[in-house]
């Protein structure tokens, strides 16, 4: 019997995942990995920054899906170069799946990389991809409990999205607790609200994201 420790393949994840980062770094590639439960509204909220930077700047996006490629279908909807990576009921993305969706993805130069996670706050916390940013979509109707039951994937995070904040007024959420426990957890972390329905915070958000294209890769 052979037996290989997590953390070897853990190693092994992020060695690749320096070398995806690396060459899309020498292309002006920034990439971004989406991360967030199943629902959270990461495809819709991607589709909104899509059409925000739709004629101004080039997009491409990996979906990342245990099964089937609706979402890549609506990627491609919008025009998009799209490559769809079914995991095969892993339940989340990892270096090397991203690299062999790279060879097959046609990439601009100075584009940007949306990496749709399998949905999941977990496991996806662990494993770089290669990007140069993590951003965890939370929407409303999940609670304002997660930071606390889910705190590794928070403190990995530069930036928080709270999304579907049209539905605030139905459900009991509370801004200020997330604010406080990510303020706990994760200080430097930049906070968003978005309805992607309505379009409340599409524009502040890509633009924070274009803040960030060609500079260098900010530590986790
Ligand atoms: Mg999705
Ligand atoms: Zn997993």
């Amino acid at each position: 019997m052979k037996i290989v420790a997590a953390s070897k393949i853990l190693r092994a994840n992020d060695a690749l995942a320096a070398e995806n980062r690396q060459k899309l770094t020498q292309r002006g590639v920034l990439a971004i990995n989406w991360m967030g439960s199943p629902g959270s509204g990461k495809t819709t909220l991607l589709e909104a920054l899509a059409r925000y930077w739709q004629g101004k700047r080039s997009v491409a996006v990996i979906q990342g899906d245990v099964a089937g490629s609706l979402d890549a279908q609506r990627m491609e909807a919008l025009g998009l170069p799209v490559v769809q990576i079914n995991t095969d009921g892993a339940c989340h993305l990892d270096a090397n799946m991203v690299a062999q969706a790279l060879a097959a993805l046609p990439l601009e130069k100075g584009s940007l990389l949306m990496i749709e996670n399998v949905g999941n706050l977990v496991c996806t916390a662990g494993f770089d991809l290669g990007e140069h940013l993590r951003l965890v979509v939370l929407s409303v109707p999940e609670g304002d409990d997660k930071l606390v039951k889910y705190p590794a994937i928070f403190r990995s995070i530069h930036a928080l999205v709270i999304s579907k904040t049209d539905l605030l007024p139905q459900v009991s959420f509370r801004l200020e607790r997330v604010q406080t426990d990510l303020q706990r957890l994760n200080p430097r972390a930049a906070v968003f609200c978005v309805s992607a329905m309505q379009g409340e915070g599409i524009q502040e958000l890509a633009q924070w994201l274009e803040g960030h294209q060609l500079r260098e890769s900010m530590p986790l």
